[in-house]
């Protein structure tokens, strides 16, 4: 049995590990500054409402918005769900322009109103790079909608969406615009402010702070009706006590990211780039999914046709982590919907694997992977 030290890890898309002075900040909030930010009466509750003041600033500004357009929530699945659900109680019946490549937070919350007849959806179109055709987004925007949901990056894939273009189309046809950057936040530039976005969700888990903090940028101007009731914190938006060690990592990992993303990324793209040229070079018939040109650094997802994706899971599980991407629903996997939406053939999304790394991948890990996953391809070829 390995031990989990002993294995590589490469599913940075499902979550990062802390890094290690956002986890000194965290436990410095748990433990000396605990105090609750709506203590009014004492210190503890000032210093713990300043390390608040600052993270909002230091996730502001990585984004580029006003610090007080920033709302903490659990995470980017609560974010996108404050966002649908705030946004629909003060605009029924609405009609919802979306992506059909979606993390299931926007898609599944979008169904679930639809069922209770409170949406109608409007899907896009995308080709098989996981891009979306702007100029239908363009026309089904000029029909008029109530809110447009599109993310920054594709959570499997990789394939980063021009959000500029697409706000400046929002923008034209006067339709709010929800944004889940939570693949991208930390790894590309996003300029809230500038951009025609209207709602920015965050997740703090994959930009190396903890899971379960997380925030949603509210553009000035736009309300939102809570869906959490309380004590009515956060504007009355988003009552409950709030997270201030998860706060403060947040804040801590976006100022980290603001000053080292641009270096960072670049190196990560140099060694991604390494195995996928490795890769190619010694599995010939190797498929690379996305966006080439568009597609976030970390990100590599291959299909190696003929080979189902779960006979080279089974045989690397022990000593490298990467991802097939499925779902398991009643007890049968289910290909992912993004490679469903983007028409793949079912040889490739049988044999798709996402491998996402990150600022803790090291050039050793690359090697060991590449002879990993060549390896098993081999011994699998001389099976079948
Ligand atoms: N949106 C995207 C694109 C994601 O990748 C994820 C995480 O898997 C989420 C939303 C949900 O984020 P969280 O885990 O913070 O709820």
């Amino acid at each position: 049995m390995s031990t989990q030290e002993n294995i590589i890890y490469f599913d940075y898309h499902s979550t990062t590990p802390v890094d290690p002075r956002v986890a000194e900040k965290v436990m410095y909030y748990m433990t000396d500054t605990f105090g609750n930010a709506n203590s009014v009466d004492h210190y503890y509750g000032d210093a713990a409402a300043q390390a608040v003041k600052q993270a909002r600033q230091q996730i502001a500004e990585l984004i580029h918005a006003s610090a007080k357009e920033i709302i903490f929530t659990s995470g980017a699945t609560e974010s996108i769900n404050l966002a649908i659900q705030g946004y629909i109680q003060q605009n029924t019946p609405c009609k919802i322009i979306v992506s059909p490549v979606e993390h299931k937070a926007v898609l599944d919350t979008l169904q679930a109103l639809a069922k209770k007849g409170l949406v109608e959806i409007v899907w896009l179109k995308v080709n098989s790079l996981a891009q979306i055709d702007l100029e239908h987004l363009e026309k089904v925007c000029s029909d008029g909608a109530s809110l447009l949901c599109i993310m920054a990056a594709n959570n499997e894939v990789g394939t980063i969406y021009p959000i500029e273009k697409i706000g400046l189309i929002a923008k034209k046809y006067n339709i709010p615009f929800l944004c889940d950057a939570s693949q991208a936040v930390g790894k590309i530039p996003i300029n809230f402010l500038d951009w025609g976005i209207t709602y920015l969700a965050i997740s703090g888990h994959k930009l190396y702070a903890p899971k379960g903090i997380g925030a949603l940028a509210i553009k000035k101007g736009y309300h939102l009706q809570p869906i959490i009731y309380g004590g009515g914190h956060q504007q009355g938006i988003r009552s409950g006590t709030l997270n201030v060690p998860g706060i403060a990592g947040l804040g801590e990992a976006c100022e980290l990211r603001r000053l080292e993303m641009e270096a960072e990324e670049k190196a990560i793209a140099i060694l991604r780039d390494k195995l996928q040229h490795s890769l190619q070079a010694q599995i010939p018939d190797l498929v690379v999914n996305g966006d080439l040109n568009n597609r976030l650094s970390g990100n590599l997802h291959i299909s190696i046709p003929r080979i189902p994706n779960s006979a080279i899971i089974a045989r690397v599980r022990q000593q490298l982590a990467i991802s097939t991407g499925a779902s398991c629903s009643s007890g049968t996997m289910a290909p992912s919907h993004v490679l469903q939406a983007m028409q793949l053939s079912e040889n490739i999304t049988e044999g798709a694997l996402r491998i996402g790394i990150g600022k803790f991948t090291t050039n050793q890990e690359i090697e060991t992977a590449s002879s990993l996953l060549i390896n098993a391809v081999n011994k699998i070829h001389q099976l079948i």
